[in-house]
């Protein structure tokens, strides 16, 4: 299993980890056209949450026994043989069980299209964009063995 991290100790809060993760999502993969020029700012698929202090960032564990996986009334969500757990678009139809079964708040909305949008480790990247991104090393990559 697969998954990032988040250490509070060092997050300063900054949201590059959202910035980079807008960008590896868009279309164009560049920072400038994602935020000013594309037809639809894409949203990020974690998101930092601030308590005074505090911040780190809220992503998905891609958990072994998903509960948005088990929550989902079309098939959309599902656990990937590679253990990442994703979003089918075209199948999901914005009921938003995912997000309401998901106890780490991992699973956002996107209202516009209504679709339900999450962490998918950026695909075939080595090191996700999020993690590439922190200046401060609070995303790691964690690798588990299952079983
Ligand atoms: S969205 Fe939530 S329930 Fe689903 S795999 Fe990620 S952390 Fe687990
Ligand atoms: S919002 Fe989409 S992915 Fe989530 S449970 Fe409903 S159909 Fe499945």
């Amino acid at each position: 299993m697969r998954y990032v991290v988040a250490n509070e100790d060092v997050c300063i809060g900054c949201r590059l980890c959202e910035i980079a993760c807008v960008v590896e999502h868009s279309k164009t993969k560049d920072i400038v056209k994602a935020y000013k020029f594309e037809e639809k700012r894409e949203l990020p698929r974690s998101h930092v949450e601030e308590v005074g202090p505090v911040s780190l960032s809220i992503t998905c564990r891609h958990c072994d026994d998903p509960r948005c996986v088990a929550a989902c009334i079309t098939g959309a969500m599902r656990k990937g043989e590679d253990g990442r757990v994703t979003v089918d678009i075209e199948k999901c139809v914005g009921c938003w069980s995912c997000v309401m079964a998901c106890p780490y708040g991992s699973v956002g909305m996107d209202k516009e299209d209504r679709k339900s949008v999450k962490c998918d480790l950026c695909g075939d990247r080595e090191i996700p964009a999020c993690v590439e991104a922190c200046p401060n090393r609070a995303l790691i990559v964690v690798e588990e063995e299952v079983g």
